[in-house]
């Protein structure tokens, strides 16, 4: 007889998204814990030799070795493919190790990646640095130029890599459009959906066919912990796990445990986050010494139509254009606002509850030539605001000098 406790191996199938984030993937104890167990073991013990070696041939399945899989882990891994609506998710040690398990799961030396050039400035390395020198090609295109996804198709390209939208200029890809010249040239496309995670963008559901997750962001909310995440069919992930297990940039059990408490509150952060920043997007469209503002939830934002189509809000996301006063150069402008905050922290990371602010020119794409920047729209007068969830008042008043 079913009680109220046989949560294991619950139906799904008919939960919306929010109830998935609190309950999906969840499995309980014999002791019957409402919270997820954290599971801080390296190993796993076998009732005889005989069932040792049974799990270790694959003919009974079961945990074996914390590099392979880990309860608490896997209870992450079910929960986000839940979201994400992917078959399988393969969890790792950060957002860089994703990439990098993906790529090796999937590609070969001599093979062909084309990627946006309006990538997280470590995937850029990460592609052209490193993997280079193990014989992988990559092509570097346009985010938004389909035509320049096309051209750059050769016979060994395996993947498209995007992010949408874009950092830090909140450009948008049309996801579906790229998909389809994927799979015409027997690619996959790949999404980091690390900007909108599945509370706001599903991108599987438009075509494409893996996403990464870098979960140091949105995903535990309160920059706490570093990992990452890939999610597919069972086919694409069978070879990433594969390359996981045996490199080891497994997900760590307590990573996977704070994640995990992250996901159930993912939709009313995500909500929280753009209510937010649109706020706060419309209100910088008003300052005196604002020029341009990137947000996709604005009217103004030239691709806010299709944004609105693949994207449930705006995100969390927004950057401006700070107007030099007179003897001022940009790059003095948008630094004498981000010094005058004493609120929003001056840091890197994103996805916080606390509101951050950067200089992308001199920080995040400081190793982009001055050319290269230029060409990309990122100014020396930019500056990025990851929306977190102080009171909006508050983030107005810590920018205040903008009225000036
Ligand atoms: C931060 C980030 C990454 C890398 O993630 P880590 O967890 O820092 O390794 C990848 N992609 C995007 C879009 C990111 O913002």
């Amino acid at each position: 007889m079913a009680t109220n406790i046989d949560l294991n191996g619950f139906d799904e199938s008919a939960w919306h998204p929010e109830t998935l984030g609190v309950r999906a993937g969840n499995q309980m104890t014999a002791f019957g814990e409402n919270s997820e167990a954290l599971f801080l073991n390296s190993s796993f013990r076998f009732k005889s030799a005989a069932q040792a070696a049974a799990r270790f041939g694959g003919t009974e399945p079961g945990n074996i070795y914390s590099r392979f899989t880990n309860p608490t882990v896997t209870m992450f891994q079910d929960k986000l493919a839940a979201l994400e609506g992917a078959e399988q998710c393969v969890a790792t040690s950060s957002g860089m190790s994703a990439i990098l398990a993906c790529v090796m799961g999937l590609c070969s030396a001599g093979d062909h990646i084309v990627a946006s050039r309006s990538i997280f400035g470590t995937s850029v390395q990460l592609f052209s640095n490193i993997l280079k020198r193990w014989g992988l090609e990559v092509t570097f295109v346009s985010l938004t130029d389909l035509k320049e996804w096309q051209g750059a198709i050769t016979p060994k390209t395996k993947l498209f890599f995007v992010e949408t939208p874009s950092n830090p200029l909140t450009e948008v890809c049309d996801i579906s459009a790229l998909a389809k010249i994927a799979h015409e040239a027997n690619a996959l496309l790949v999404v980091d959906n690390c900007f909108c995670t599945p509370a706001i963008q599903l991108p599987l559901k438009l075509g494409a066919d893996i996403i990464i997750h870098s979960a140091t962001k949105y995903i535990d909310g309160q920059g706490r912990c570093l990992g990452g995440a890939v999610l597919g069919s069972k086919v694409h992930m069978e070879p990433v796990y594969g390359f996981l297990r045996t490199a080891g940039v497994t997900m760590s059990a307590f990573n996977a445990w704070v994640f995990l408490k992250g996901l159930e509150t993912l939709f009313i952060r995500m909500e929280a986050h753009a209510k937010n920043a649109l706020v706060l997007a419309t209100w910088l469209e008003a300052q005196p010494q604002v020029g341009r503002v990137f947000y996709p939830g604005l009217q103004s934002h030239p691709q806010h139509a299709l944004a609105m189509q693949q994207q449930t809000s705006g995100g969390g996301i927004v950057s401006f254009e700070v107007k030099p006063k007179a003897g001022q150069t940009a790059q003095e402008a948008a630094w004498a606002i981000i010094d005058a905050t004493k609120l929003i922290s001056i840091t890197a990371n994103l996805g916080d509850a606390k509101s951050t602010i950067t200089h992308p020119a001199t920080t995040t794409h400081s190793r982009v030539t001055a050319e290269a920047r230029a060409a990309a729209g990122i100014t020396d007068g930019l500056v990025r605001i990851a929306v977190g969830l102080e009171h909006v008042e508050d983030l107005k008043a810590d920018l205040a000098l903008l009225s000036k």
